[in-house]
Formats: structure tokens, sequence, C-alpha cells
């Protein structure tokens, strides 16, 4: 179905598809389409480029700056395009682009099987996987695209192709890592499985932002001590229930039973000496395949975010941001997230051969959410002080969250000089005319 700007329902269906109110006010391509299969894609993307008209993908629509959206063009929306199946004897499964990955994970809950799909339940495992995917369980299973073994997508000639490590490698190559710079349509997965972790444990501590000087040297040493199955987050921002300025520490470990997932974490039990507390400890155990929900963000919501990879302790990048915890509103937030050793770099453990190619031991979120366009400048100017306060520290950004189109220098900072060149180099040779619509500098 195809939808063109100014038909009846055209700006409802923007806001629909895109996750963060602010893009569609800004931008707008000229029309919409909604294939169901592979083959209408490769129709739409034949057509489109017939017709002289550039192409931009849709698969979930989370791209923080809501980068689906240009002011020009066809948006093919991937998101129905979420069949699984599951063959659950060889550990496999072949997903549509579009499958969401909350689905996916309580699909393969039932098989006893599992995969790093992204915090969120609704991210589809589209841009997601293509980003490279930093998911539950990182520590242990690394990136997601490090866990694909086939990637069907279709090409700006329109033919449809299946990449793999030996089959259009340089394709294969790509959509491991490039996010919104990839030149192609990505419409399936073929996923490797895990085990299934049968439970999970959170501990969620709210401290009184004063003490950040104390939590920061607590952090250096649990978290240089945490299970690789730990995930600790360090939350900088106003307290979701008194609003007072708050540095919330959150452990999540997973393993065969609650018991054993709950020991993990019993470093994270004491809190920091000298700490005053703002909230007692949280306790939760809950199936692996719930996590998604737990850590939900909410939609409907005006968002400004950003993001640096980085190889200093988390407790540095805190003494470095706690200052920003007032925030400017109680659903924003600074997320250290220290990545259990791992680091994304290929040659360092969890390291791919694949356009994700800058990383770090830590990753910082930065993410203002809120309602009114009067609040924007506010809210916007607290994530640049956030972003300019984590820069003695930055290794790099994740093009999945990063926001690469505020400078022209910013996309350069999520690849290594030469994965930029690569991917240029293969942008001219699959999309010579530049059909699809992307984040690399035209001309780049
Ligand atoms: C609430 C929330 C939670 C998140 N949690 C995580 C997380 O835990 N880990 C993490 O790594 N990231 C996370 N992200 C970031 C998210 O993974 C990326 O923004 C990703 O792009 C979202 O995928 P999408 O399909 O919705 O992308 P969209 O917003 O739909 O598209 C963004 C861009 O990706 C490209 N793209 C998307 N689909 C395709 C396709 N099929 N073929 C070719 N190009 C395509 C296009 O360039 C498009 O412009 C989160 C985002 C949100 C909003």
């Amino acid at each position: 179905m195809l939808i063109e700007r100014g038909a009846p329902g055209f700006d409802d269906l923007l806001r629909r598809l895109i996750w963060n109110v602010r893009s569609p006010e800004r931008r707008s391509p000229d029309a919409v389409v909604l294939p169901v299969s592979t083959e209408e894609v490769a129709a739409a993307i034949r057509d489109a480029a017939r017709r002289g008209q550039r192409v931009a993908l849709r698969g979930s629509g989370h791209n923080y700056q809501g980068a689906a959206l240009r002011d020009e063009g066809l948006l093919v929306d991937i998101g129905a395009l979420d069949r699984v199946e599951i063959d659950a004897v060889s550990r496999r499964a072949r997903v549509g682009a579009g499958v969401k990955g909350g689905r996916l994970i309580r699909q393969l809950a039932g098989h006893g099987l599992a995969f790093p799909i992204g915090h969120c339940a609704d991210v589809a495992l589209s841009g997601y996987v293509l980003a490279g995917g930093i998911g539950w369980n990182y520590g242990e299973w690394g990136p997601a695209c490090a866990n694909v073994t086939a990637i069907e997508m279709v090409t700006a000639a329109g033919e449809i192709v299946v990449a793999t490590a030996d089959e259009f490698a340089d394709l294969f190559w790509a959509a491991r890592g490039a996010g919104c710079a990839f030149f192609a349509a990505v419409t399936g997965y073929e996923l490797v499985l895990h085990e299934l972790p049968a439970a999970a444990f959170v501990v969620d501590t709210a401290f009184d932002a004063g003490s950040a000087p104390h939590i920061a040297e607590w952090l250096d040493t649990a978290g240089a001590a945490a299970d690789s199955t730990v995930e600790l987050i360090c939350l900088i921002g106003p307290d979701v229930h008194t609003g007072r300025p708050a540095i919330t520490v959150r452990a999540v470990a997973s393993a065969g039973s609650v018991e054993g997932a709950r020991k993990k974490l019993a470093p994270m039990l004491s809190s920091p000496p000298g700490a005053t507390l703002l909230r007692p400890a949280e306790l939760k155990a809950l199936p692996f395949a719930d996590l998604p929900g737990f850590s939900s963000l909410p939609g409907g919501k005006r968002v400004a975010a950003d993001q640096v990879w980085s190889d200093h302790p988390i407790g540095d990048l805190l003494r470095a941001t706690a200052h920003l915890a007032e925030g400017p509103q109680r659903s924003s937030a600074i997320s250290l997230t220290a990545l259990g050793g791992r680091a994304t770099t290929p040659g360092m453990p969890g390291g791919i051969d694949g356009a994700l190619s800058v990383g770090g031991t830590a990753s910082a979120g930065i993410y203002a959410l809120w309602d009114g366009a009067e609040d924007d400048r506010r809210h916007v100017e607290w994530v640049a002080a956030a972003d300019a306060a984590l820069a003695p520290f930055r290794s790099g950004r994740y093009v999945g969250e990063a926001d690469v189109f505020v400078a022209p220098d910013r996309l350069a900072q999520c690849f290594t000089p030469h994965a930029l060149g690569r991917l240029r180099e293969l942008r001219a040779r699959y999309d010579p005319d530049g059909v699809f619509l992307n984040c690399l500098p035209a001309g780049g």
C-alpha cells in the first residue's frame, strides 16, 4: 500500500511510525509504502529508482533522532515483515527484520532459547542488529550482529540477495554495524540462538546525588569484580519517584535459577560506604524474557539523545557527569553501563569482523524525554552538556544511538577510518546512484 503526502491520515501515520514525536514535526517524506513481503520491498525500490525517487527505510522507527524520516523520497516501512521461524535443534531462527525484540524473546523462551535483543521490547531487530545491537546479556553473548549468520536484503538495483560470511561477504561485513550508513534494505536475519537463562535478578538502589564520589569509588571496584553475566548500570538524573537529584545503581544478573542470579549480585547488595540512600534497594526476580518489559521507556515523547563509548571505568564517567543529576525532568537520565569487560572493537574480546569497528568497555547513553515543545531547548542543552562532560573520556560513538546528524564529524566517530572508507567504497559499488538515503554524507 502506498500513501502519499497530503492524503488523509498521512500525518497520523508518520506519528505512529516514528518514536520521537519531534521528528515528524520537522521532516516528511513524499510517500510511505507498507510492503508485506521481501518481493514487495524489492518492487517498491525498483519503482522508486525508475522514477528517480530516493528511498529511506524504517524498521520500528526507534532511532532516537527519527533517522528514517527525510524531507524527501519514499519511506519503505519494513515493520510488517515480522515472521519468526525457530529451529530448536540447530539453534537457529529465521526472522523478518521487522520483528520486535519483546515478541521474539517470548517465542524463543517457549523453546528454552534466547537471543541478545535490545533493552526495550518494542525495538525491531531491523535497525537494532544493523547498528550492532548492544542488548541483554552483552557480557556473555556480545553484540547482536555477532549472532547472525545470514542477512537477506534488497539492493539498490532491486535484487534480493542473502549475504553471509562466504556469499556477498562485503555486504555481510557492512550490515554488521553500519546502521544508518547502510546502503541496502535488510528484510530478514538468520540468528544464532543461546540457551535461555531461566531467571534474572535485579537490584535497584537510589542514592542522593551528593554521594557521587563515594558511589564512583565503589563502582570502580564492583564493576571490575562483576561476573560477565552481570550488567552494571549507573543512572544519573532525577529520581523517578521523588524527583530529587539522584544516582541510581542498577545491577542485573541472569542465571539458570533465581538463587544463582541473586548470588552473583551479592556484592551489589551492600551500599557504598558514606553514601546517602534516597530509597533502599529494591530487589526483583523475574523470568529473563520479561527483562525488556522491565526497562521500557515511555513512548509518545519528545526526545533528544546521544551516546559515547569509553574505555574508562564508569566511576570516572560518574565523577564527570554527577553535576547534571538535577536533570531537566524525571524521565531524563545519563545511563552509564559497564559492558562486562567486553569491547566491540575487532581484535578485542567480543569484537567482530564488521562495520561495528569502534567501541569501549563502557557505554554512556544520554536520554532526555519530555512533553511540551516549549521545553525543547532546555532538554537539548542538557544532552549537549552531558556529551561535552563525557568528551575527555570518549573512545568513539555508537551509530545506533548517537546523534550523527548534529555535526558533520559525528558519523566518523562511529567507525574506524578504515571501516568508514570501506563503507564509502561499498556504497559507491552497490548504490552508485544514491538510491538509498542514508547518513553517509552525500558524495562521500
Ligand atoms: C526505547 C529504545 C530503546 C533502545 N534500546 C537499545 C538497546 O538496548 N541497544 C541498542 O543497541 N540500541 C537500542 N536502541 C537504539 C535502536 O536500536 C536503534 O535506534 C535502531 O535504529 C532501532 O531500530 P529501528 O528498526 O527501529 O530503526 P528505525 O528508526 O526504523 O530506522 C533508523 C535507521 O536505520 C536504518 N534501517 C532501519 N531498518 C533498516 C532496514 N531494514 N534496512 C536498512 N536500513 C534500515 C535506516 O537508515 C533508518 O533510517 C533503543 C532505542 C529506543 C528508542
